[in-house]
């Protein structure tokens, strides 16, 4: 029996559910309805005009119905009386294969059928600005190495407890928060879960950062590099795989402390590096982050090459311990449903042909990367990435239609920002 939201709603004194769904560009969209509409909206769904959002659709299209999980019910903290809900996206009686939840649960169900659960935690960094986004919001936020700052923590003593406080009150478990590398720039931590939950929690999080944010008269922002000087805001992603209660990624007798099946997911993920790019990052500005030039702090912290280690973190891919591997490709920007489906749309593939992830390079990779011959990098913009995915055999094949549905859509993207004459050309050009 499903779970009745009519019932729970009486129960728990929700007047309001939030039916919530995240398009391919990462946008959560939803409709606000009554309690007492929400028993006909668990069955039908509610309706949107699918074409008013970023997803492959056309304005003579049906309606879109975004179908709510029950499972993911989230009564909001700090207003009680509202209910969010993850809802599954569905026309014409079937699901819509891009959906970026659906694609998720696709790949989720292949990795089922080899009796296998991705496991995901998510370090969602972000920056603290003012409301027009032009610059960090505390004045005072200053130092060159501000990572761990104590005295900038705890002037957000507020709204940092307020956002850890309503974790706590959900039951996430969250362990810690800090000032990261950035001025203005904070990362709050929660335990890993089950993919899908982390997925939808991570979609839930960036709401709940934004909105509370809001209610301290700053404004929260994900952006992959909102500052060119300061570090970007990564989204790290930690994966293992499980078998009921076992780990599969453990082998404390191996090297690396990973098993055969870890070692062939991360050769799948760097075998698909490039394509998995265009999905981990996905706006024009996400480039300015992987690639760039030592910011003010000292390092980005962010990947250059398609290449794995241990306890270092100047790779793509870091084994900490032998439990997980660390993803740090990924940025604020990235989708919280598409992240993880391709990922393991990308390990999944190297479980079957069991991929070779080379050799783990123990060096600093922004100092010493000269000295290795032979290592892929990563695409230098967006179009490359798009171009990469385009070419993905393995992606292609393993994510179906989201593939030509995104691809479309972000090439319209990219030819929206080429089309834009920058204050820099016009420096640069205006006298040749
Ligand atoms: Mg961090």
């Amino acid at each position: 029996m499903p779970l009745d939201l009519a019932a729970i709603a009486k129960e728990k004194g929700i007047k309001y559910f939030l039916i919530s769904y995240t398009d391919l560009f990462g946008n959560q969209r939803a409709k606000l309805a009554p309690a007492s509409a929400i028993g006909g909206m668990q069955k039908a769904g509610a309706g949107f005009a699918g074409f008013a959002t970023w997803l492959d659709m056309s304005p003579a299209d049906p309606d879109l119905f975004g179908r709510p999980d029950p499972e993911s019910l989230i009564q909001l903290p700090w207003k009680p009386e509202v209910g969010w809900l993850a809802a599954d996206l569905w026309m014409d009686g079937k699901l819509v294969e891009h959906g970026p939840r659906n694609v998720l649960k696709a790949q989720l169900a292949r990795a089922a059928a080899l009796g296998l659960q991705m496991k995901t935690g998510v370090e969602c960094e972000f920056f603290l600005v003012a409301p027009d986004g032009s610059a960090i919001a505390d004045g005072a936020d200053t130092q060159s190495k501000p990572c761990y700052d104590q005295q900038a923590l705890m002037r957000r003593y507020d709204v940092i407890t307020e956002i850890c406080d309503c974790m706590l009150a959900l039951g996430w478990a969250p362990y810690q928060n800090d000032h990261e590398d950035a001025n203005g720039q904070f990362e709050m931590n929660w335990l890993y879960d089950d993919a899908l939950v982390t997925a939808d929690r991570q979609a839930f999080f960036k709401y709940m950062v934004k909105s509370l944010a809001e209610k301290h008269g700053l404004r929260a922002t994900f952006m992959p590099k909102p500052f060119v000087h300061l570090t970007g805001n990564g989204c790290h992603m930690h994966v293992s795989m499980w078998k009921g209660a076992a780990n599969v990624f453990e082998d404390a007798g191996s090297e690396s402390g990973l098993s055969q099946l870890g070692l062939n997911f991360i050769g799948g993920v760097i075998h698909s590096a490039d394509g998995l790019a265009a999905i981990l990052n996905p706006t024009v500005n996400s480039y300015k982050r992987i690639n760039a030039p030592r910011t003010n702090s000292g390092a980005t912290w962010a990947p250059n090459t398609v290449t794995w280690t241990g306890n270092n973190r100047t790779h793509m891919i870091r084994v900490p311990e032998g439990d997980r591997f660390e993803l740090r490709l990924a940025d604020g920007a990235v989708n919280p449903y598409l992240m993880p489906a391709a990922v393991l749309a990308a390990g999944l593939d190297g479980l079957e042909n069991k991929r070779d992830p080379g050799p783990r390079l123990d060096i600093n990779m922004y100092i010493e990367g000269h000295t290795v011959s032979g290592v892929k990098t990563l695409p230098l913009n967006l179009l490359d990435a798009l171009r990469a995915l385009d070419g993905s055999v393995v992606l292609k094949q393993a994510l179906g239609a989201l593939v030509p549905a995104y691809l479309k859509l972000k090439q319209g993207e990219w030819n929206d920002f080429s089309s834009h004459l920058t204050q820099w050309e016009r420096q640069t050009s205006l006298d040749c």
